[in-house]
Order: structure tokens, then sequence, then C-alpha cells
């Protein structure tokens, strides 16, 4: 009798392109363990980035805006959800492996520091030998969870999450297999990441008053629409169709509208991510994170853990400390560190 989860592994054989990955063919974890009798590898692997701590941190860590007051501004939960779901929807049409595509989008940004990018430069300059976002993401999947036994995800999750990057220069398709997920559903999260976050980052800062829609790129807004929803339909469309002619080689976008989404991307780079009025908040940021790391590195008994600093030495301990606080917990480990308690007058001074 097969059970349950052979039984959902021989139904991913007849309905997943065969150039999808399959569940029962993972390269598998680096510590073997045994099957769950009725989960699939990569959707157990899901569930345990669901149920993570780093996962629920990110309802209070930074998109773009700061510690937002209004309750209609993304956080980075709610991009990552919104990955999710683009995600899932061009792997669906593909017929790609949809939990393997969500559990890599699910744990894309794990590794985000509080105070959004801001809080990344800063890190990256107080930490000897540097810092960046999908290591750290990796560090955390593999070591921090779980009480530092890590998650054990399989190869396919962690090499979706650790090629993720993109950034200013970096390319949403076409990039070479060195630079790439290894997997079509690690590409198909990568260009979700893209497609979620230039039409939301528009959508947040028109709220916030930083830009109009008819800021916007006038050649970019006529290939890929006027309005978000048209925006996403548009290139989500754009990446099943171009894909499929390219019969799933790897993940594809059409030549105009590739441009039109970087040329987006160029343009919230100037006047959002690098604007004044958006970023003048996070000079604090630089402040925060600056007199955190030499406090905690002062006092570690009090903050960091002891067997990283045996193993791994001081600095690396900070780093997990530092990179893993929410916004609004640097904020107040901040104050109470730095900012004296008022003091409260009992008694007349004569
Ligand atoms: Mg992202």
């Amino acid at each position: 009798m097969p059970t349950i989860r052979e039984e959902l592994e021989a139904r991913e054989r007849q309905m997943l392109a065969p150039q999808a990955s399959h569940s029962a063919e993972t390269r598998g974890r680096e510590r073997p363990e045994r099957e769950d009798p009725i989960r699939p590898a990569f959707q157990r692997d899901r569930d345990r980035i669901v149920h993570s701590k780093a996962f629920r941190r990110l309802k209070h860590k930074t998109q773009v805006f700061f510690a937002p007051t209004g309750d209609h501004y993304r956080t980075r939960l709610t991009h990552t959800l919104e990955v999710s779901q683009i995600a899932r929807t061009i792997s669906k049409v593909l017929r790609l492996h949809e939990e393997l595509t969500e559990a890599i989008a699910l744990g894309h940004d794990l590794g985000h520091t509080p105070f959004g990018h801001a809080g990344e430069r800063v890190l990256n300059d107080l930490i000897p030998g540097g810092f960046n976002h999908y290591e750290q993401s990796l560090r955390i999947i593999d070591v921090l969870e779980n009480d530092r036994r890590g998650l054990n995800l399989t190869w396919e999750v962690r090499d979706g999450i650790a090629r993720h990057s993109k950034g200013k220069q970096g390319m949403p398709v076409g990039a070479d297999s060195a630079h790439r997920a290894a997997t079509l559903e690690g590409q198909v999260a990568r260009v979700a990441d893209i497609i979620a976050y230039v039409n939301h980052d528009i959508d947040d800062a028109t709220r916030a008053g930083i830009l109009r829609e008819s800021d916007l790129p006038a050649g970019a807004v006529e290939v890929v629409g006027r309005t978000a929803s048209e925006r996403i339909g548009h290139m989500v469309t754009d990446v099943v169709i171009e894909t499929l002619e390219g019969r799933l080689a790897e993940i594809r976008m059409s030549e105009s509208t590739l441009r039109a989404v970087l040329e987006l991307r160029d343009f919230l780079f100037g006047a959002v991510y690098e604007n004044a009025v958006a970023t003048a908040e996070f000079k604090k940021a630089t402040g925060i994170l600056g007199g955190l790391w030499e406090k905690v590195r002062q006092q570690p008994d009090d903050f960091l853990d002891a067997r990283t600093i045996e193993t791994e030495g001081l600095d690396a301990a900070a780093r997990d400390f530092l990179a893993g606080m929410t916004d609004r917990f640097a904020v107040a480990l901040f104050e109470r560190l730095f900012i004296p308690a008022p003091w409260v007058e009992t008694r007349r001074a004569d």
C-alpha cells in the first residue's frame, strides 16, 4: 500500500511539466530525515518556513517606509505574501511545482534587517566581512531557527532562497546559470519578487504623496499598463507566454516588458528608494544600529548567543542579533539603552 505522501508524489509525476521539480526527486536534506507520511518534501519545507519565528518577525520589518503609521502600507510580510501569490500563479499555469515555488517565495526575505535596505547598508558597513540579506536568510534556515538546529530544508528550497537576490543591477530573468536558481520554481520566485515590489512600491509611494501615477515613465506605462492591476496582469501573462514559447528551458520575459520593468525599477530608485523624504528617517537607522552594535558587543552576556561567540566570534553573534531585530524592537532597545528614563520628582527640593 503506498502512503498518502507516495500517492501525492505519483500525482505530481502525472500532472507537472517534465521540466518541473518533483518532491520525490529532491536532492535531499543536509541531514537525512524520515519522510512524512502525508506531506511530500517541498510541502513540508513550506510549512516549516511558515512556522518559523523569522517568518513572524517579517510583520514588523520595513519594506520601504519606516514603521509606517498608516494601516495600508506594505510590510516585509505583506510583500512576501504578494510575491508568493504571484509566483504561485505563474507556477500553476506553467505546471511547475507550486509548493516549492511557495516555499522559496515565503523564505526569500527572511534574512532582511530592520529598517529595510537602509538597515542592510548600515550592517554591511559595520560588520567586518560585510552583510547581505540572502546569506543571512540561509543562515536563519540552516542554523538559527528551531533552537539552533536549523530547519534542514531541501536543497532546492535553499538554492532558490540563496539566488533570489536582485538589487539595483540584478536581472529578474535571463541571468547566466551561475547567477540564477537551478530550478524553474526558484526562477519564478525571483521574477515574482520584482513584479510584486515594482507595483506595490508605486502604490505605497503614491499613498505617501511622494509620487503621482502621472510621474511614472510614459514609455513603460504604455507597455505594461496604467494601474497596478493592469501592470501585474500584463507582466505575469508575459512571463507565462514567453516561457511557454521557450519550451520551459528557463523563465523568460519579452524584451519590451523586461525593458519596462527595469525602467520602472530605475525610476523607483531615484524617486522613492533614494528620495530624501522617504529616506530621512533612515539616517536615524544608522545611529540606532551603530549604537546597538557597540553596546551589545560591550555587554555580550546580556544580549548575544554564547555558543555563537564561542564558535564563530563576537561579530557573528552581534550580526545575528542585529539582523534578526524588527524595526520596533531596535527602536525600543535603543531607547532602553541610550535614552535616560524620565526622573520623577517625588519630593520638593527646597
Ligand atoms: Mg523581496
